[in-house]
């Protein structure tokens, strides 16, 4: 625990990921009761680092009356229903991505039977097919949903007594993704929208909007636009910097574009094939395609496919369908 600036702490919690291995959630104190920005993974080890963290300025569950949550996935929302129990809190959450949390969670066969088929026509052969279509099925046990009290859409303002944060929705990483910002003190916590050297994961998806990369670069184009000393992200540490972040963001964006565009321009190809063909492990050169993880080979194809996808788009690509396989080419 960190207090980053007065009055806001870093809390980092354990996830069981290899890469990231921490989450970071932010503690906002106030006087009538303290906002928690995210609550990190089921884990009982992380529920337990958390009470320790917070045992150390002398705060317990109940003094804490809001949580905010900036998006869905397991890392930042997965204690969010322990929490609420053991605390007053109201929790509150992106109107899009309560509507993602039933089918994510709770009833899965959907979206199960979603993805397979969306897998199956973007290339992914039949012998992947079962571990990547079931890559993350195991996430829902580290998340007990918490129902939100409130909906958010973007445009709020969640107060404590020192900080008025305004609920900015920046769709992308997650249609529901939202960032909080103070413009009195000049503080953005980030989510997973914006980390200071990892590149969040934007994927096209059965549950991501139809342009969810057209989507981000927009929302980076929005954030670049305030006044901001100190970013606070979801995972890493906090940073300065925020338009040359931003920048070195969108320029990664647009040399994927160009990896992609060379890679079709001799013939058509399925999302699969062309993932399989890009560098996703740029700093270990031995590394290859057969190296990832399923769940990684799954992000990569999803990303892909939100990059096809904002091309065509944009009409620098086009897309057919034979065999019942979706092929993507130059425009
Ligand atoms: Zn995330
Ligand atoms: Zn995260």
């Amino acid at each position: 625990m960190k207090e980053v600036t007065p009055g806001i702490y870093q809390i980092q919690l354990p996830i069981p990921n290899p890469y990231l291995k921490y989450v970071n959630i932010y503690l906002v104190q106030g006087n009538s009761g303290h906002l928690l920005i995210d609550t990190g993974w089921n884990i009982d080890e992380a529920f337990d680092s958390l009470k320790k963290q917070l045992a150390e300025i002398g705060i317990s569950f109940k003094d804490i009356t809001q949580i905010v949550i900036t998006h869905f996935h397991p890392d930042h929302y997965g204690l969010s229903g322990r929490l609420k129990r053991l605390s007053r809190a109201k929790v509150a959450l992106h109107n899009l991505e309560k509507d993602i949390v039933d089918s994510r969670y709770i009833n899965m066969d959907d979206l199960l039977r979603q993805m397979e088929r969306w897998l199956h026509s973007n290339g992914v052969p039949t012998d992947e097919m079962r571990e990547l279509q079931r890559a993350s099925l195991g996430m829902a046990k580290f998340v007990t949903p918490a129902s939100p009290d409130i909906t958010l859409l973007g445009g709020e303002t969640i107060a404590t007594d020192s900080f008025n944060f305004k609920v900015i929705w920046t769709p992308g990483h997650s249609p529901g993704h939202i960032c909080l910002y103070e413009p009195a003190q000049k503080v953005l916590i980030s989510g997973d929208n914006i980390l200071p050297t990892i590149t969040p994961h934007v994927g096209r998806h059965p549950q991501s909007g139809t342009d969810p990369l057209g989507d981000y670069i927009d929302s980076l184009n929005m954030l670049k636009k305030l006044d901001v000393n100190l970013i606070l992200p979801g995972h890493e540490n906090p940073f300065t910097g925020l338009k040359p972040r931003i920048e070195e963001l969108l320029r990664h964006h647009k040399r994927r574009n160009r990896e992609i565009l060379a890679a079709i321009r001799a013939e058509a190809k399925t999302a699969y094939q062309i993932a399989a063909e890009m560098d996703w492990i740029p700093d270990v050169s031995e590394l290859g395609w057969q190296d990832l993880t399923p769940l990684d080979k799954r992000l990569a194809v999803l990303e892909t496919i939100a990059h096809l996808e904002s091309m065509r788009i944009n009409g620098k690509v086009d897309k057919f369908s034979r065999d019942s396989l979706i092929y993507y080419q130059l425009n």
